[in-house]
């Protein structure tokens, strides 16, 4: 009998290595629940992978989670965690039913509800953008109280998906409307009545450049690994391509945006897991929070930013806290390795792809340890401000900030998708 620990993966796309690697070496072997548009083959493939459990989280969470309660009852797991954004009140229930570490329900809520991370950074004292919730697509002008330019947004989104930035009055109800014809098509949620999963989020918008703060929380203890730089991304929508990590910023401000990202933990009430946190530098100076979520970045990818970054392997300390153990940071100090960036292919105009250039080039690069490429030819992706995922996403390692700088700026000029020509 392996003595291995075991965890229940929800929805983690297995097509990224990044938690599965840290899985082998942390020794813990994962149950893989895959996501929804992934193929139980593929999920099978990761070498942590020691069972596929096929549950339809997404659309029959109460049949999912009696089959995973009966799949506990017959052989106990130690652990459930989330593998991306929809399933993190799913995870933290059944955490609940099955007694396992996690975020309490009420904590999980907030962290998918963005107005609800609004209200409770206000009373918290902490930096909030004026923001008024849209109840209905005919209450857009609720918003004109708000201070130009706006930005209009799903309640519970994720990936920038039908966020927009609005200049003026005229555009708001069009870009009100938008967003929320975008949550329906991508089912986030009831919009009607009065316990509404979603709705429309409108706030002022915040300038200044963009950055991503990775931390672990364990019985409510909070360390933030790594603070990454996202830069200026000024809309009208905010498709996310480069990342580089550390940040270059003076100790005061590194320590403010800490200071923010803990107190925030705080006032949600989030107290277990590895959470991904997005904060503006208003002014180049002020942090203010954009959104928490209860899971590693970018499907994973965060880990190696932090872990080239900090030293400190996030992946595999995530899966220890939600196993309930200490991550080993908490006692080891780990030794920083320099310096990383990440580069999303942007997906440009959209349409059915043909052929992503360069990619082979940048696979032989000494600097580059990951290209992960998750559209092949004849996919269909959908430009901003709709989703449909990045095309590609290369991960590197450097000596310095301005060399990390020169390689995203190298691979945003040899890195291009051709689409097929619409007829
Ligand atoms: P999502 O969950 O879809 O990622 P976010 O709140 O993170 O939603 O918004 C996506 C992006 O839109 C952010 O990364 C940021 O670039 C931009 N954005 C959102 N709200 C604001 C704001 N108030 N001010 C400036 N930019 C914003
Ligand atoms: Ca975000």
């Amino acid at each position: 009998m392996s003595q291995r620990p075991k965890l229940v993966l929800v929805g983690q796309l297995s097509t990224y290595p990044w938690v599965f690697e840290a899985a082998e070496r942390a020794e813990i072997d994962l149950i893989l629940i895959p996501r929804g548009d992934d193929t139980v083959e593929s999920a099978g493939r990761p070498d942590a992978v020691v069972e596929v459990l096929p549950l339809d989280v997404d659309d029959h969470p109460d049949d999912a989670l009696d089959a995973l309660v009966e799949r506990h009852r017959r052989e106990p797991f130690d652990g459930i965690m989330a593998g991306n954004e929809r399933v993190v009140p799913f995870v933290a229930r059944a955490a609940r039913e099955l007694g396992l570490t996690g975020l309490t329900e009420e904590a999980a809520a907030v962290v998918r509800d963005k107005r609800r991370m609004r209200r409770l950074l206000l009373e918290s004292g902490l930096g909030v953008p004026g923001f008024v919730v849209i109840k209905e697509p005919d209450g857009w002008d609720e918003a004109l109280t708000l201070r130009f330019p706006l930005v209009v947004k799903p309640s519970n989104g994720h990936s920038s998906l039908a966020v927009i930035r609005v200049d003026d009055a005229a555009g708001l109800e069009q870009a009100v409307a938008r967003t929320w014809k975008l949550i329906e098509t991508h089912h986030l949620g009831a919009t009607e009545g009065p316990d509404s999963e979603t709705g429309v989020l409108v706030e002022e918008y915040l300038d200044g450049p963009e950055l991503s703060a990775e931390s672990l929380v364990h019985h409510g203890q909070v360390r933030v690994c790594a603070v990454s730089w996202k830069g200026e991304l000024a809309g009208p929508y905010f498709e996310e391509t480069t990342l580089r990590a550390p940040a270059q910023l003076p100790a005061e401000i590194l320590d403010a945006i800490e200071a923010e990202v803990i107190a925030a933990h705080h006032a949600f009430g989030v107290t277990e897991g590895s959470m991904h946190t997005e904060l503006r530098l208003v002014g180049g100076v002020r942090p203010v929070l954009l959104e928490m979520a209860a899971r590693l970045g970018g499907g994973g990818n965060m880990h190696h930013l932090v872990h080239v970054s900090s030293g400190i392997d996030l992946a595999a300390e995530a899966l220890r806290v939600h196993l309930g153990h200490e991550p080993l940071c908490w006692t080891e100090e780990p030794v920083p390795g320099g310096h990383a960036a990440c580069y999303l292919v942007p997906i440009g105009d959209g349409g059915r792809v043909k052929e992503i250039h360069g990619l082979d080039v940048v696979r032989a690069d000494p600097h580059v340890d990951y290209v992960v490429r998750t559209a092949g030819p004849g996919a269909e992706l959908l430009p901003y401000p709709d989703w449909s995922g990045n095309p590609a996403v290369v991960l590197s390692h450097h000596t310095s900030d301005a060399a990390a700088k020169a390689f995203l700026d190298h691979l945003g000029r040899t890195l291009r998708v051709e689409y097929e020509e619409r007829d």
